[in-house]
């Protein structure tokens, strides 16, 4: 099961990490002045500095097996490829193997990692359709060593149709992604301990494809007034997948993005999620941050570009929990798949 903790033979990069013994983060914690909410600004300060002291050098738990996490919501501009790079870039920070697969063709997940992904490099375009192998295609990220991605070029956008008369469509990237990894296996190499699968906003076969690559589904729900729209349809695909191609398939995590506490409108679709998710949906809510949105345009995640922003926090949080807590179970879902959000 995900969720030992034997990740003791990592090592870190001790330029990202900070003393992590517990007592030091103890005595850090207990040395910080006590800040009421007469003074708001203090006291989010205050907050932030806690938060980051918690979270600053912690190892996360390495999981048994590989754990694959297609990331999906057909909306558009939801948090998907956000959160894509930055919980990878999270895990990886603390030491973790993590392979993004930008499956998008945007590209906006090879842009995020600051890797090449000009129309014409080799990307997953190729594995896709020409059966290249990953190993081939695959990018370091230059931030973080152990942070991997196979770049989307623009080349991807005529996949969705030409993968309709191809051999076996619906599950070319498992292959490739099988093969990658007993390649990884044979030459001795450390398996990955994550991979992120980004999808388009539909629900074509390149989504399929994802769905069909893994066990687990995070969506990623922006907290406006159109959010659980559309969930029905994306829980009868999952529901139709697990059926026909993948019966492992399940919803194991929703995260809450550009969660803006302020307003009611958020309360409430926030609330509404947990009651119909609750095992699903983490604690952690992402919330709007200028340095999140900013980030990219640097060739850069928001842990890398702003370690200390709310917003990196945000993810750093959010990748712990993810990590502590392991995969939920397929069954957790199922009571909630067979409810029908409307
Ligand atoms: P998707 O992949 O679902 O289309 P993105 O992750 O690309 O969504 O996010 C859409 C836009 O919103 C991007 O410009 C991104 O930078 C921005 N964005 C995402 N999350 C946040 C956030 N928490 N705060 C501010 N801007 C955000
Ligand atoms: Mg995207």
């Amino acid at each position: 099961m995900a969720g030992d903790n034997n990740s003791e033979s990592r090592e870190l990069d001790p330029a990202l990490t900070l003393p992590a013994a517990h007592d030091t983060r103890a005595e850090l914690l207990a040395a910080m002045p006590e800040i009421d909410d007469s003074t708001p600004l203090a006291a989010e300060l205050a907050r932030d500095v806690r938060r980051r002291i918690e979270l600053e050098g912690r190892t996360l738990p390495r999981p048994e097996q590989t754990r694959v996490i297609t990331v999906a919501n057909q909306k558009g501009g939801v948090g998907k490829t956000t959160t894509t790079v930055n919980l990878a870039a999270a895990l990886a920070r603390s030491g973790l193997h993590v392979l993004v697969i930008d499956n998008d063709p945007q590209g906006n997940a090879s842009t995020a990692l600051g890797v090449d992904h000009r129309a014409g490099t080799p990307s997953i375009y190729e594995v896709l359709i020409e059966d290249a192998p990953i190993a081939e295609i695959v990018q370091q990220c230059p931030d973080i060593d152990s942070l991997w991605c196979v770049p989307a070029t623009i080349d991807l956008s005529g996949a969705e149709i030409e993968l309709v008369s191809v051999v076996s469509r619906e599950t070319r990237l498992r292959r490739a992604l099988d093969a990658y990894m007993a390649q990884l296996e044979r030459e001795g190499k450390p398996p990955l301990d994550y991979i992120f699968v980004d999808c388009p906003p539909s629900l074509g076969l390149l989504t399929v494809n994802a769905f069909v690559v893994g066990r687990e589904v995070l969506i990623p729900i922006q907290c406006e007034y159109y959010a659980l729209e559309g969930l029905t349809q994306l829980l009868k695909t999952i529901g139709l997948i697990q059926s026909h191609l993948n019966p492992e398939l399940h919803v194991s995590t929703i995260l809450l993005t550009m969660y803006d506490a302020r307003t009611n409108l958020a309360q409430q679709v926030a609330s509404e999620v947990r009651e119909h998710f609750a095992a699903q949906t983490l604690r952690t809510t992402v919330p709007r941050s200028v340095r999140i949105s900013e980030a990219p345009s640097y060739g850069q995640t928001v842990v890398t570009y702003d370690p200390s922003s709310s917003g990196a926090l945000a993810y750093l949080e959010a990748a712990r929990e993810l990590s502590e807590r392991g995969p939920v179970t397929a069954g957790a879902d199922r009571a909630v798949q067979e409810e029908q959000v409307s």
